[in-house]
């Protein structure tokens, strides 16, 4: 059962939710009346739904793409100026089962060693980016269902990234 709102991974990640949200941005994908809608809506700067985003994400007519991309340029405009904010990558895991050949985490690669943060470790990187004057982290893991599953994702946000703030 989805529930967007759970902490649990399994019911917040649901496949069967992902599949059918692609499938409804597909059979949406041009259509004007629900697009137009769905950017009225995102006018009011209040969020969108995952399907909401997932339309404007695939749709097809340039006319509209072409208002989206003005108003998200507005919307970054009216929240964040002309500030460019960086992020320090925090590498949490690289195990990963996948394949991206641009990527040296793949999982044929087995020319690196592979290595995951304990939550001791991610307490002193955490630290280590604040006294460096980061204030802002992006957290990078592979995909591994044993290795780094999502569960050690959130313990490791949880755990520690909130208690530093
Ligand atoms: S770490 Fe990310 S980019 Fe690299 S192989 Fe895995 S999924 Fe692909």
């Amino acid at each position: 059962m989805y529930k967007p709102k759970s902490h649990n991974a399994t019911e917040f990640i649901d496949h069967d939710e992902i599949l059918e949200t692609l499938a409804y941005a597909d059979a949406n994908k041009n259509n004007a009346e629900l697009i137009d809608s769905i950017l009225e809506k995102a006018e009011l700067r209040k969020g969108l739904s995952h399907r909401e985003a997932s339309v404007l994400l695939a749709c097809e007519l340039p006319d509209r793409t072409e208002r989206m991309y003005r108003l998200a340029e507005q919307i970054k405009k009216d929240f964040y100026g002309s500030r460019i904010v960086m992020f320090a990558p925090l590498y949490l895991s690289n195990y990963c089962v996948n394949g991206c050949v641009y990527c040296p985490y793949h999982h044929q690669n087995k020319h690196i060693a592979r290595k995951k943060l304990s939550q001791e470790d991610i307490v002193r990187e955490v630290t280590a980016l604040q006294d460096m004057g980061h204030k802002r982290l992006a957290l990078e893991a592979g995909e591994d269902p044993v290795n780094n599953p999502i569960e050690y994702i959130l313990e490791s946000i949880k755990g520690n990234l909130f208690d530093q703030a």
